[in-house]
């Protein structure tokens, strides 16, 4: 009896609980699809200055400091994934990720 009492009260947990999962997957999914999105579009605004900063460019690794044509936040070399990078115009970190 007082086992069925405790999977019940655990069933009930996890079913009150499921919706905040369910909001937190619902807000990384549109995180991503936000990111997808600007990474095809090619240009990112700057917060600050408002300047388009293109996302496909001659850049440096930061990591690696290899410098290559292409996406500026993936480096083909090493690997690494940035998820932000300095403004052209004005050197404000953007983040991107
Ligand atoms: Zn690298
Ligand atoms: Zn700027």
């Amino acid at each position: 009896m007082d086992k069925t009492l405790r999977a019940i009260g655990l069933a009930l947990l996890y079913v009150l609980a499921s919706p905040v999962y369910l909001v937190v997957f619902i807000r990384k999914a549109m995180k991503f699809s936000q990111g997808a999105a600007l990474m095809r579009k090619g240009y990112i605004d700057c917060p600050h200055c408002s300047e388009m900063n293109a996302l496909d460019l001659l850049a440096t690794c930061p990591k690696c400091r290899t410098t290559e044509y292409g996406n500026r936040l993936r480096c083909t070399a090493c690997g690494e994934q940035s998820r932000s990078f300095d403004c052209d115009y004005c050197g404000v970190t953007i983040k991107v990720l």
